[in-house]
C-alpha cells in the first residue's frame, strides 16, 4: 500500500503537462516537463480499452526493438521511446521531444510544397529509417506526413523522424487487413492482398510527392475513388495475378475475360480486368452518396510534378536545372507508386 502511494506520488510529480500535441485514434500525446530529467518529453496517453492497450503494447515492444537492437546509436530517424508505465488503466509512453509533423509543416506553407532540396534531405532521411525496419522486419502500416516529425535544430540543418509505431507489424505475422491510412493506402491493402514492407514504400512516395506539390497524390474520398486516381495519374493498374487472387477485387474491377500465359492480346486486352465505371459503383451500392467531383490534383504525373497549379509553371519555363530535378523526381516516383509489389522499389 505504502509502495503503491509512493508510486503514484512519484508519477503526479514526475511529469508535467505543458500542452497538448496531439490526438488520434489511439489517445493523446501531452508535451511534459520531465522533473527528474529535467527536460521536456512527449507523453503517449493511450486510451484505457483493451484492444488499444494491447495494440500499444506492440508499439512499445516493436520500438523498443527498433532503438535498442537496430538503431542503440539514434542515427537513422526514428523516435527514442524513453519510457512506460500505467497510468489509471491507461497505457503511457514517453518519447523524446521532437517539432512539428510535416502535414503541420504543409499547412503553414500554405499548401505549396517544398524546395525540392528539403523533399530530397526529408526523403533521404525517411528511407533511412525505412532501411532499418525493412531489416527488423516491421511494416510500420501508417505512413504519413502527420507520423513525420521535424527535428529540433542541431547545428542548424533540417531533419525528420518517424514516430507512431502504434499499428505496426512483424512481417509474416501480419493480422490486419483494413490498415494504413486512406490517401497512404497501397494497393494491395486496398484489394485484399497479403502485404509486406513493400506497402510502406507505396505510402512513402505519397509522401515524397505531397511534400513537393503540397498536396496529397489521392486524396480519395472513397477508397474507390482512392484506386481510380491512382490508374489515372500512375497509369496502368494492379497485375492480374494480384487482381485474381486479391479479396476485394470485386469492388472495384469487372472481370472481362481470361488472359492465358503466352496469349496476353487475348480479345485485344492487356488484363482480364477492367475497372468499374462510377455509375457501376453507384449500383453497386446505392445507398452510399454519390462521390463528390472535388478531383484536385489529378492529371498524369509528369503533369501534377511539372505543372503544378499555383506557380503556373510549365515544361517551358522552367529553370534547366529545376527542369533536370523534376524528371527525376518523376523517375524515383515511379518506383515507388509501382503497382506491382514486387518490382516496387525496396528502400
Ligand atoms: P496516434 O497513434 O494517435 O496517431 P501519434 O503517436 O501519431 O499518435 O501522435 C499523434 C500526434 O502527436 C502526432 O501526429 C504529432 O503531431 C504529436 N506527437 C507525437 N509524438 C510526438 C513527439 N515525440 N514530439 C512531438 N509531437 C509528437
Ligand atoms: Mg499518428
Amino acid at each position: 500500500m505504502l509502495h503503491h502511494f509512493i508510486w503514484q506520488f512519484f508519477l503526479v510529480i514526475r511529469y508535467i503537462v505543458e500542452e497538448m500535441l496531439g490526438q488520434g485514434t489511439f489517445g493523446q500525446v501531452a508535451k511534459c516537463w520531465d522533473a527528474e530529467t529535467n527536460s521536456y518529453v512527449a507523453v503517449k496517453v493511450i486510451k484505457n480499452q483493451p484492444a488499444f492497450y494491447q495494440q500499444a503494447i506492440m508499439e512499445v515492444s516493436l520500438l523498443s526493438m527498433l532503438n535498442e537492437n537496430f538503431d542503440p546509436d539514434d542515427q537513422h530517424h526514428i523516435v527514442r521511446m524513453l519510457d512506460f508505465f500505467p497510468w489509471k488503466n491507461h497505457l503511457c509512453i514517453t518519447f523524446e521531444m521532437l517539432g512539428h509533423n510535416l502535414y503541420e509543416l504543409l499547412k503553414k506553407n500554405n499548401l505549396r510544397g517544398l524546395q525540392l532540396q528539403f523533399v530530397r534531405t526529408f526523403s533521404r532521411q525517411i528511407l533511412d529509417a525505412l532501411i532499418v525496419m525493412k531489416g527488423a522486419g516491421i511494416i510500420h502500416c501508417d505512413l504519413k506526413p502527420e507520423n513525420i516529425l521535424i527535428t529540433p535544430k542541431v547545428n542548424s540543418a533540417a531533419g525528420v523522424k518517424v514516430i507512431d509505431f502504434g499499428s505496426a507489424c512483424m512481417e509474416g505475422k501480419t493480422i490486419y487487413s483494413y490498415i494504413q491510412s486512406r490517401y497512404y493506402r497501397s494497393p494491395e491493402v486496398l484489394l485484399g492482398y497479403p502485404y509486406t514492407t513493400a506497402i510502406d514504400m507505396w505510402s512513402f512516395g505519397c509522401i515524397v510527392a505531397e511534400l513537393y506539390i503540397g498536396l496529397p497524390l489521392f486524396p480519395g474520398a472513397s477508397e474507390y475513388d482512392v484506386l481510380s486516381r491512382m490508374i489515372e495519374i500512375v497509369g496502368g493498374q494492379p497485375p492480374d495475378d494480384l487482381l485474381r487472387e486479391a479479396k476485394n477485387t470485386r469492388k472495384f474491377f469487372k472481370h472481362v475475360g481470361s488472359i492465358y500465359p503466352g496469349n496476353e492480346a487475348h480479345n485485344g486486352l492487356r488484363s482480364s480486368y477492367r475497372i468499374l465505371t462510377e455509375d457501376e459503383v453507384e449500383a453497386r451500392d446505392s445507398k452510399k452518396p454519390k462521390i463528390g467531383k472535388w478531383y484536385f490534383p489529378r492529371g498524369r504525373l509528369d503533369r501534377l510534378i511539372f505543372a503544378y497549379p499555383w506557380k503556373n509553371l510549365n515544361e517551358g519555363n522552367l529553370p534547366e536545372t529545376e527542369k533536370e530535378d523534376c524528371l527525376a523526381l518523376v523517375d524515383f516516383l515511379r518506383g515507388l507508386v509501382e503497382f506491382d509489389p514486387n518490382k516496387r522499389w525496396s528502400p
